[in-house]
């Protein structure tokens, strides 16, 4: 028998306490300032259930960075806005390589490998703001992610927008790199601008698992994609979710997942639950390493995996 929301919700509390007996944090993400100063030893999850409770322990309602798994909701904007044209211009393979890496895209001769590396990111902002100004493109990623979950109280933190922006050095080549293979349609600094901004949105982990509910078709979630759209992203978290580090996350969890570096992880079992877990310090692939095993953990109590 799966366990009920009562077991559950005291599995979250018993979790809670013992990642911070465990007390082994990770390192926080220094190469951007703003997110260097945090403290790692944090914790918190949420976990959005079918009949609409939200079950959560520790710091579920502390904002944090999101980075990353703000590239869920812009491929998400652009899959609705142009569909499948959206791979002509990046692909849907697993890197096996750091999420920055710039080797990569010369290999591939411009064409990112998938939308969640920060190269294929790059494009997939780069496609949302044609057409647009930097503060409209936003405003279509921002008004996805407050419909989605249902909450108008999310917002950018400029500073650490600003703070990206002056230390990027990596992401501004990749920036030039995709443009002098033709594969960056917008001035680099207005591109780069828009994705620094996006990364720097802030959600604790109650929005996280709110917005991710249309992910893992949970009943009374905003219709925000077709089904055959959802199935898409989900298979690209699958594969693609945690860099170099996503078959060895794929291995431990066996859920679809997305992670950022500001610790946070947005993870879907698909018709059970959307959950939103945040833990600053990271492991070696810039995941959230307490945040993968409280993913872990759950997954084992629940027994939710897509693999049966
Ligand atoms: N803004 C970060 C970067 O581009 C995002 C990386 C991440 O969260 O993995 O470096």
């Amino acid at each position: 028998m799966p366990p009920n929301p009562d077991e559950i919700a005291r599995f979250l509390d018993e979790l809670c306490a013992y990642v911070h007996d465990l007390n082994q944090w990770g390192q926080v993400a220094d190469y951007i300032p703003e997110l260097a100063s945090i403290d790692p030893a944090q914790f918190g999850i949420a976990v959005a259930l079918p009949d609409g409770r939200i079950l959560r322990s520790g710091q579920a309602d502390v904002g944090f960075s999101i980075q990353s798994i703000s590239k869920v909701f812009s491929l998400a904007c652009v899959l609705g806005r142009i569909g499948e044209q959206v791979w002509n211009r990046v692909g849907r393979e697993p890197s096996g390589d750091r999420f920055d890496s710039i080797l990569l895209l010369e290999q591939e001769k411009g064409r990112p490998r998938n939308p969640f590396i920060n190269a294929g990111a790059l494009v997939v902002t780069d496609e949302l703001l044609t057409g647009r100004t930097p503060a409209q493109a936003l405003s279509e990623v921002m008004n996805f992610i407050r419909a989605t979950a249902e909450d108008d109280d999310i917002h950018i933190d400029k500073a650490v927008a600003l703070s990206e922006a002056e230390t990027g050095h990596r992401n501004t080549a990749l920036a030039h790199y995709l443009r002098s293979f033709g594969n960056l349609h917008n001035a680099p600094e207005l591109t780069l601008g828009t994705y620094f901004h996006q990364c720097a949105i802030e959600m604790t982990c109650m929005q996280l698992a709110r917005a991710g509910r249309f992910l893992a078709h949970l009943p009374g979630a905003p219709k925000m994609l077709s089904p055959a759209k959802v199935r898409r992203i989900n298979a690209l978290m699958m594969t693609c979710g945690h860099y170099d580090g996503s078959g060895n996350f794929a291995f431990r969890v066996g859920m679809p997942a997305k992670s950022g570096v500001g610790g946070g992880l947005l993870v879907i079992a698909p018709g059970k639950a959307s959950i939103g877990i945040w833990s600053p310090g990271l492991d070696a692939w810039g995941n959230s390493q307490i945040g993968t095993l409280a993913a872990e953990r759950l997954a084992e109590f629940t027994g939710w995996s897509v693999f049966g």
